[in-house]
């Protein structure tokens, strides 16, 4: 196989090839070409995605045995002799941007914060690298992101070198690949940063068209850089900006001021939630009055059935806590909404009926759902039931153990 295409021209987007081998693995169908444009996943770089004549590749790898370029297809496909392969430049030209910029973050952190880089990762959506330092200040990434920019902005030439390990040692490499080759191919961006790499990257550094530090995270000892380059970083800033627009109209204030005003309005809320909480507990404390009225003698007890067709379970137990200050009081409670029905009963301290007891056998007459608990406060939940049937079933389920 010939050198890859890529090797000398990461611009060449259409070829000619000849199959050589055809290949079958797992149901999957794929072709070896006597050379090729596309590139194979490797470096922390994605695999090109194209057409081999009207034939979709869909993955491009190296075969383990002999680093062979297998291009997969979508499926199988009776090829032979001639092809024409055409590479999706966009997604190529993507992978260039990035790939370039991450040559010169790993160079520009080395120089500024003398953090070396030990992985790099690029994905469709998110492209990273790890950096070996404990710490990094925002100062200290805004100087590297302004450094790095300026060297886009100076367009300096980006040229492809091969060399022999020897020579590769002799000079000032940042990186050299794990294992011994015979040629070694080297990424020289002018003045700057020169590098082993196999990567495609753009001609000059006015290629990669900016460069945007999105964030940084510490992860175990290191430190996390995810930034975007070129068309990414335009399409990231087209949704911040549309974003910020929508928050900008709706709360119609200035983009200086949209921090401010949600710290203001997230307070605000806060104080409204208090009041709230506030006003349902007056609320509780005036229903649990009206309702303590209902309370029906059945034998030495008072006994309060309510069903709250909306309301939450805090409500319902503030209701209990209020309604049970009255001795010998039992309250049957429900609350429907949601989808489901909670049951809450209660009893004042100096009554003595088991109340578990009692709602295990209201949930067992109600036919589903379950519940429990100890003393006088116990609880569970069944489906929807409808409130006068619930109503009967607390009535005959409570007669018994409080007749008794
Ligand atoms: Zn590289």
């Amino acid at each position: 196989m010939q050198e890859p295409i890529y090797y000398t021209d990461a611009y060449q987007t259409t070829f000619d090839a000849n199959v050589i081998e055809s290949v079958e693995e797992n149901g999957r169908f794929g072709l070896i070409l006597n050379q090729t444009a596309f590139y194979p996943t490797s470096g922390g770089q994605p695999f090109d995605m194209g057409t081999l004549n009207e034939h979709q590749v869909v993955e491009v790898t190296n075969r383990k045995s002999d680093k062979a370029i297998v291009h997969w297809l979508e499926e199988k496909a009776d090829l032979s002799g001639p092809v024409s392969g055409k590479i999706n430049w966009s997604r190529r030209f993507d992978h260039m941007q990035q790939h370039t910029g991450q040559h010169m973050l790993s160079q520009a952190f080395i120089q500024l914060a003398d953090a070396p880089t030990v992985s790099f990762h690029l994905s469709p959506k998110t492209v990273t690298i790890d950096l070996d330092t404990n710490e990094l200040s925002q100062d200290k990434i805004n100087e590297v992101e302004t450094y790095v920019n300026q060297i886009v902005w100076e367009n300096r030439p980006i040229q492809i070198k091969f060399v022999s390990l020897e020579e590769a040692q002799a000079l000032n490499v940042r990186k050299l690949p794990p294992v011994a080759r015979e040629k070694i191919r080297l990424v020289d961006i002018t003045d700057f940063d020169l590098t082993a790499c196999g990567g495609t990257h753009v001609t000059s550094t006015g290629g990669v068209g900016m460069i945007k530090i999105i964030k940084s995270e510490r992860q175990n000892k290191k430190v996390r850089i995810t930034f975007a380059c070129g068309v990414r970083a335009l399409s990231d800033y087209g949704q911040k900006n549309q974003i910020t627009s929508t928050l900008t109209q709706q709360l119609t204030t200035g983009l200086e001021d949209l921090v401010p005003n949600i710290g203001k309005m997230q307070g605000d809320l806060k104080q409204l939630q208090k009041e709230k909480k506030q006003l349902q507990s007056e609320l509780v404390t005036y229903q649990a009055q009206e309702i303590s009225k209902t309370a029906v003698s059945v034998g030495n007890y008072r006994r309060i059935i309510h069903i709250l067709p909306d309301g939450n379970q805090t409500m319902l137990r503030t209701l209990a806590g209020s309604l049970t200050q009255t001795p010998q009081t039992i309250a049957l409670l429900a609350l429907i909404g949601n989808g489901k029905t909670q049951l809450l009963f209660s009893s004042s301290e100096d009554v003595d009926i088991n109340m578990n007891q009692l709602l295990k056998g209201i949930v067992a007459e109600l036919g589903s759902g379950s519940g429990g608990g100890k003393g006088n406060t116990v609880q569970g939940g069944t489906a929807v039931v409808d409130p006068q049937k619930l109503r009967e079933c607390f009535e005959i389920g409570s007669n018994n153990s409080l007749n008794e």
